[in-house]
């Protein structure tokens, strides 16, 4: 059945949300081994302090800053220009706000801003972070009532940091797997992944065929299941140089996925069996947490993490801003997305 306009409004905010916690539970375990996370209860109980006490608790980091200045450029331009957007993370990094800034967003800056073109901007083929996922939950906002152009805009988003296809098509499909949390459809996994697949396929056929095989280890036992996820598309050398969930979009995309499709009514279950993965676990527990968020609502993340997470009114309002332009109410004025540091 089609959500209500008020419906809609509640599932943006989930979804950015959604991203935000995930990102903010998953911050302060980064670094810590594999071996060790197993251990530790409760990983998605509440926000821990970030060891040595630098930063705030419930601080998100760099992946949802990018995310909501992808937010406030759609926003104000009501829809989604490559130039705007690359503009407006040119901006956030010259300001020096954005959180452990990856090397490959202060290149892209530096070139920006002395007059590369925003698609010529980016990292060149090859580079395949998974930093281009959190902005693709715009695209999947965006477009969730108008599917044909999702594609095209996500991969928009990705170019402007990455110019790598398989960055183009993992934005696609994320892009996908939001919006048709909007779309009030009830879908089994095997049809939901079949339609991420057809999105990634205008830019990778490698990751859409992957896709289509997701809902496979499902059946799975869940540590075979992520054992495999983490070596899809990773080189050799890559993996053996981490421990946890390699620096790569696609088994980073493919893990946040499968969390969501495997605990589909359980927000703190899910995330907590992606955090357990360490490594890059934490965009992959956003990007979960963006994708429940937008099938089950702001009601479905906890109470605790929704209210707790830095800068909670920011977040509600910037998706509030993305609503209202795509509904044609006028933009306001974008503030800025700090780092609140302690001490
Ligand atoms: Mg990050």
């Amino acid at each position: 059945m089609p959500l209500t306009p008020s419906e809609i409004q509640d599932r943006f905010r989930a979804s950015i949300l959604g991203f935000a916690v995930g990102d903010a539970l998953g911050f302060p375990l980064r670094g810590v081994p594999a071996s060790s996370l197993s251990r530790l209860p409760a990983l998605a109980e509440d926000f821990a302090p970030r060891p040595r006490g630098r930063f705030a608790k419930g601080q998100f980091t760099d992946d949802t800053q990018l995310l909501l200045a992808a937010a406030e450029s759609v926003a104000q331009e009501r829809r989604i220009e490559g130039r705007s957007v690359a503009a407006h993370f040119a901006w956030l990094w010259q300001e020096g706000v954005v959180l452990h800034p990856p090397p490959r967003l202060s290149e892209t800056a530096e070139r920006l801003l002395r007059g590369a073109p925003w698609m010529s901007a980016g990292a060149p083929m090859g580079a395949k972070d998974p930093a281009v996922l959190s902005r693709s939950v715009v695209a999947g906002l965006w477009h969730h009532a108008r599917p044909a152009r999702l594609p095209h805009d996500a991969a928009v988003l990705a170019v402007i940091t990455h110019k790598d296809p398989t960055c183009a098509a993992a934005s696609a499909a994320m892009a996908k797997a939001v919006s048709l949390g909007l779309s009030g459809e009830q879908l089994a996994p095997a049809d939901f992944c079949q339609r991420l697949s057809a999105a990634a396929s205008e830019s990778d056929l490698g990751l859409a065929e992957e896709l289509r095989y997701l809902p496979r280890v499902l059946g799975w036992e869940v540590e075979r299941a992520l054992a495999q996820l983490r070596k899809v598309g990773v080189p050799a050398s890559e993996l053996h140089e981490t421990d946890g969930l390699p620096a790569h979009v696609v088994p980073v995309l493919l893990t946040g996925l499968y969390a969501a499709l495997k605990v589909p009514h359980d927000f703190r279950e899910a995330l907590t069996l992606v955090l357990r993965c360490g490594g890059e676990a934490d965009v992959a527990a956003a990007c979960s947490g963006a994708v429940l968020g937008s099938q089950l609502g702001s009601d479905a993340i906890p109470a605790r993490l929704r209210r707790n997470v830095l800068y909670a009114d920011h977040l509600v309002r910037t998706s509030d801003r993305l609503f209202h332009a795509l509904n044609g109410a006028p933009a306001e004025v974008a503030a800025q997305v700090g780092v609140r540091r302690r001490g």
